[in-house]
């Protein structure tokens, strides 16, 4: 890809959708994976058929008013579940943006996905993890790159993330001059959570200044950015569930946030609009784990944070970089810039309304 630097979008983003398939299958087995272990011992196919069938007309622009930036997780590897290159594919021709999170070793589906159109795979971004030990221990360090090398020929953006984990501690000098050997840059930083402990704290044993002072070292905007908000409370006016919103796309199931309030099934009244209301001053979330997309993208848009792209991109040796021309303009949107704010007396009605089940009888009786 050609160096273009940095420039202003003229695709405005309308939505940022943060979609879940409950899927925990997955071909790697990495110590401090998030995925309990109770759950990867009992893994059970997941049945997207309602949402391979549906999600084209569930997420149209017209239903949703505009391109959107469509993040999809697994709990497992995404890549898994047989449905997912027809799913990103309808996704695409909706006109949205894609992001997939992957563990970047499944050939055979990222050699369909470099079979989409061209101007699909330009708005197709893959989230790479780097899981370097159990790479190596699988020998597949080599499909790894390869994989990665294939995806960038056909145009397709991706970035490479380390989960700083202490084991990786000794590794981190092999593991920079593989990447810069490889990839022709290093590797972002992201900032594990431990999800056993309530709050989910650092996932690290170092105390904090010499954890920031290790990872540091990738010169990582997503690590800095992660690391500043990092065990903080938002307590700011937040937009999630209205600019933004969580999806299970097995079920259709569509939330303001990951513990914020249901809003209803997308594969339900296809022809009716999205029944959207903000989170507000409510967030339920002891801080924001993964802000660096929610407060990137500007759900709330007071807050100064890095662009997105810029926690995602790597200008390589040779010049080139890791984002499509489309892909990093669409990363820089905010979501303020196709979305109306809130007046303060809106802003109060939507905390009432947010806050328990009582502001929506409140609502439902017109007693604003
Ligand atoms: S602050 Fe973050 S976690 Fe809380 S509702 Fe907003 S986006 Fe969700």
């Amino acid at each position: 890809m050609e160096n273009i630097g940095s420039m202003e979008s003229s695709v405005k983003m309308k939505l940022f959708v943060e979609c879940i398939i409950p899927s925990y299958a997955c071909n790697m087995a990495c110590e401090y994976c998030y995925v309990p272990l109770s759950k990867k011992n009992h893994v059970k196919p997941v049945d997207l058929a309602e949402c391979k069938e549906k999600i084209g007309d569930a997420l149209s622009q017209k239903r949703l008013g505009g391109p959107c930036m469509v993040n999809i997780c697994a709990m497992g590897e995404t890549l898994i579940p047989t449905e997912i290159i027809d799913i990103v594919h309808d996704i695409l021709a909706d006109g949205h943006y894609v992001m997939l999170v992957t563990n970047g070793t499944l050939t055979n589906r990222f050699e369909k996905f470099c079979k989409f159109p061209e101007e699909y795979r330009h708005r197709l971004f893959f989230k790479i993890s780097f899981h370097y030990l159990e790479l190596k221990k699988l020998k597949k360090l080599n499909i790894f790159f390869e994989n990665i090398k294939m995806i960038r020929t056909a145009g397709i953006s991706f970035t490479v993330e380390i989960t700083p984990d202490d084991s990786y501690i000794p590794y981190i000098q092999e593991m920079k001059e593989i990447c810069l050997e490889r990839l022709g840059a290093l590797p972002h930083v992201t900032v594990a959570r431990d999800e056993r402990v309530r709050g989910y704290p650092y996932l690290s044993k170092l105390p904090h200044d010499d954890f920031v002072r290790t990872w540091d070292s990738f010169d990582s905007e997503l690590f800095r950015f992660k690391d500043s908000i990092f065990g903080m409370k938002r307590k700011e006016f937040c937009y999630s569930g209205k600019w933004g919103f969580v999806l299970n796309l097995k079920t259709g199931v569509y939330k303001q946030c990951y513990k914020g309030k249901v809003l209803g099934n997308i594969y339900h009244n296809i022809d009716e609009p999205l029944h959207l209301y903000p989170t507000g001053c409510n967030c339920l979330e002891g801080h924001c784990y993964n802000g660096h997309a929610f407060l990137g993208f500007g759900l709330i848009p007071e807050l100064k944070t890095p662009d997105f792209a810029d926690q995602r991109n790597r200008v390589c040796v040779d010049g080139t970089q890791w984002l499509s021309k489309e892909m990093e303009q669409f990363m820089r949107c905010r979501l303020k810039e196709s979305n109306r704010e809130y007046t303060p007396q809106q802003k109060k009605k939507a905390n009432i309304r947010s806050v328990n089940c009582i502001g929506r009888i409140i609502e439902r009786l017109g007693l604003y």
